[in-house]
C-alpha cells in the first residue's frame, strides 16, 4: 500500500504537524455575482459569499484558538483561503490580505483556492512575488474533465482555460492543487479516473478528492429530493477512489481523499458527515486492496 500524502511531506519538511487555519478573503465569484452566472455552481451554497469575517489578524486568532487543542506549541499553519473565488478582487486588496495572512513566523505556507478563469497577470504577479518569502500554492476547483459534467455543475470554463492556468502559475514558480469531485451523476468510475489521470499529468503538483455532496439551499438539493440524481454509497466512494489514486502519478501529492465532513446543512450522503469513520473505512480499504498510486500507469 502507498500512496503520496500531504501530512507525511509536511512533517518530513517542517518537522512537525501542519494545521490548515481557514481564513475568509471576502471575495465573491464571478458564477455569482452575475458576470458568468448568477446561482453558482450546482452543489455551491455559497454560504457567508460576500460577507468579510473581521480583519484577517483577529480571523488568524480564531482559527487558531479552533486548533489549539491538538496543535500545541510548536505547531506550522498554513493559512488558507478556502471559499468562494479568493483572487476575485482588486491586486491592491488581495495584496494586504496575503500579506497579512503570510506575515506570522509559524505561518509557512499561504493557499489560495480560487478559479482558473479568476488569474489575470497582476495577480500572477502578486502571488509569484509573495511565492518568493513563502510557498504560495494556488488550489483550482476543475472538478471533472467530462464537458457533459462540466455543464451539469455549471462550472463555467473549458478545459484549455484550466490547462492555460496551471502553465502560468507553474511558469511563475506556484505549487498547483487540482481539486477533484468524485460521484457526479453519470461518470462511470472508468470516467472519474480518467480525470485523476488528467489531473497528474497537468502538471499540477497536488490534488484533492471530494465526495459530491448535497447541501440544504443549492440547486443540486432540489434536484436530489426530486429524485433526479443520487449520491454515491461508501463502499462504490472507496472503490472509485482507490481507481483515481492507481491512475495518478507517484509525484503528486494526495492532499485529500474526501470532503471535509460534518456539515450542518449536508442531505446526502450522509454518511459523509463523519469524516473519521470515512477516514478509517478507506484507510482499511487501501490496506485490504493494497492500493498503489500509479500502479495503472506502469
Ligand atoms: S466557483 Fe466556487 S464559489 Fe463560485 S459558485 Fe462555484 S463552487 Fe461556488
Amino acid at each position: 500500500m502507498y500512496w503520496n500524502d500531504l501530512n507525511n511531506n509536511l512533517k518530513a519538511q517542517y518537522n512537525s504537524k501542519v494545521y490548515k487555519l481557514a481564513l475568509s478573503s471576502g471575495c465573491t465569484c464571478p458564477n455569482r455575482d452575475g458576470t458568468l452566472g448568477d446561482r453558482g455552481c450546482i452543489f455551491c451554497d455559497g454560504a457567508g459569499a460576500f460577507a468579510e469575517q473581521g480583519d484577517i489578524p483577529a480571523q488568524l486568532e480564531a482559527a487558531r484558538d479552533r486548533v489549539a487543542a491538538k496543535a500545541g506549541k510548536n505547531a506550522k499553519y498554513i493559512a488558507y483561503f478556502q471559499s468562494f473565488t479568493n483572487t476575485y478582487g482588486p491586486v491592491e486588496r488581495l495584496r494586504k490580505l496575503y500579506t497579512q495572512a503570510m506575515e506570522p513566523e509559524d505561518v509557512v505556507i499561504l493557499s489560495v483556492a480560487t478559479r482558473p478563469d479568476c488569474l489575470p497577470e497582476e495577480t500572477l504577479d502578486l502571488l509569484a512575488e509573495l511565492n518568493r518569502t513563502k510557498p504560495v500554492w494556488v488550489e483550482l476547483g476543475l472538478q471533472t474533465i467530462h464537458p457533459a459534467s462540466a455543464r451539469y455543475i455549471r462550472r463555467g470554463y473549458d478545459l484549455p482555460v484550466y490547462e492555460d492556468a496551471v502553465r502560468r502559475l507553474k511558469a511563475a514558480g506556484i505549487t498547483v492543487v487540482t481539486h477533484q469531485i468524485l460521484g457526479l451523476p453519470g461518470e462511470t468510475q472508468h470516467m472519474m479516473a480518467q480525470t485523476a489521470q488528467y489531473i497528474g499529468q497537468s502538471g499540477a503538483d497536488g490534488i484533492k478528492f471530494h465526495l459530491l455532496h448535497v447541501l440544504r439551499g443549492t440547486d443540486l438539493a432540489e434536484a436530489w429530493r426530486a429524485g433526479k440524481m443520487q449520491t454515491m454509497e461508501l463502499d462504490a466512494y472507496i472503490a472509485a477512489l482507490e481507481t483515481c489514486v492507481r491512475h495518478l502519478p507517484r509525484e503528486i501529492v494526495i492532499h485529500r481523499l474526501t470532503g471535509d465532513g460534518a456539515k450542518r446543512d449536508l442531505l446526502a450522503p450522509l454518511w459523509s458527515g463523519d469524516k473519521k469513520r470515512v477516514l478509517n473505512a478507506i484507510h482499511s480499504a487501501f490496506r485490504r486492496d493494497d492500493v498503489v498510486q500509479g500502479s495503472a500507469l506502469m
